[in-house]
């Protein structure tokens, strides 16, 4: 449905104006550290499902429950030990965990779909958990762009693909982790990585003094909605290029001359991350422009680069 997308401003009256629209059942882009979330009441199943509809997004996917702390999550949710140690040393902060669903959540069916677990954040941007304190209520949001498509880390990518079929933006700057949540399952002390993101697998195992179960492969999704093909450019995409050919724009890493874009010169994983969707989609403008492919340099293979190759995967994946 068509509608007027409100551009919120970030002082305490967009952000009260913001809680507005959620508190009415609309739908509000909001600034997390790790992309531009599509928020809606998680207890309002017509909400929940316009998420669906203004995405495009399959509705078998499950989407991450956002409140403004532990506290509030403990609600809807039932924490193990194990659970809180995570919540205590990682929120609030770039890690989603999925626990089982609390009796009496009072959470939409649509938000779990149908499962008996819930994934659930507390995100530690300023502006995202000031939004979660007015509205005071669980916020069921998935990232704020077309299901498939590149993640939004800024207002205007959020505009892009979004403008006229949501309630409101808030307008922050630009996001600095740059990659989604890393979401664990945590069943009791069985702790396993569903999705690789902001907080490094090493960093989760260092804390726990273990290891954790590591993604199966990624053609056996576990996680509902981690289906191959996501993240996707207009333009195709080669990986592992150290030599681009004919035809092939480069996204490079390290030192390369040859890239047009470059995510992280001195080969700096984290300053690649917060990159990678915004070069995705300038690089994708420039390939179309030109009738190119883009080739994407070796990203190596730990910290946040395991997210980060993950997303390429993905993007560079059989549509
Ligand atoms: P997105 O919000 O698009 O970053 O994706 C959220 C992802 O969280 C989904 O694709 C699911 O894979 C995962 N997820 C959410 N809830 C659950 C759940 N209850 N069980 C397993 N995975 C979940
Ligand atoms: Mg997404």
């Amino acid at each position: 449905m068509e509608q007027k997308t409100a551009r919120l401003g970030t002082d305490s009256a967009g952000i009260a104006a913001a809680a507005k629209v959620l508190a009415a059942g609309g739908l509000v882009a909001f600034p997390t550290e790790t992309v531009y979330g599509l928020g809606a009441d998680a207890r309002n199943d017509a909400a929940v499902a316009a998420i669906y509809a203004a995405k495009g997004r399959p509705s078998f996917n499950p989407l991450i429950v956002h409140v403004a702390s532990q506290q509030a999550a403990e609600h809807y949710a039932e924490f193990s030990d194990t659970a809180r140690q995570l919540a205590a040393a990682f929120w609030p902060g770039p890690l989603s965990l999925v626990l089982p669903v609390a009796g009496g959540a009072g959470l939409s069916d649509r938000v779990t779909a149908g499962l008996d677990s819930v994934a659930l954040r507390v995100p530690a941007h300023p502006l995202g958990h000031a939004l979660l304190k007015a509205f005071d209520g669980p916020v069921a949001a998935p990232s704020a762009n077309i299901s498939g498509r590149v993640s939004p880390t800024t207002p205007q990518h959020v505009l892009d693909g979004l403008d006229g079929r949501i309630g409101a933006v808030l307008m922050g700057g630009a996001c600095d982790v740059g990659l989604e949540s890393t979401i664990l399952s945590v069943i009791g002390d069985q702790v396993s990585l569903l999705r690789a993101g902001g907080i490094t697998a090493e960093s989760i195992e260092t804390l726990l003094g273990r290891s954790i179960g590591r993604p199966a492969d990624p053609d056996m999704p576990q996680s509902p909605g981690q289906m191959a093909s996501h993240y996707a450019p207009a333009a195709l995409i080669r990986l592992n290029v150290t030599e681009p050919q004919a035809g092939e724009v480069l996204l490079g890493f390290g030192d390369q001359a040859q890239a047009v874009l470059n995510l992280s010169p001195h080969e700096d994983l984290a300053e690649a991350a917060s990159n990678l969707f915004a070069m995705l989609r300038r690089i994708d403008l420039i390939a179309q422009e030109k009738q190119a492919r883009i080739a994407v340099a070796p990203i190596p293979m730990h910290g946040l680069g395991l997210a980060i190759n993950d997303r390429l995967a993905r993007a560079a994946a059989p549509r």
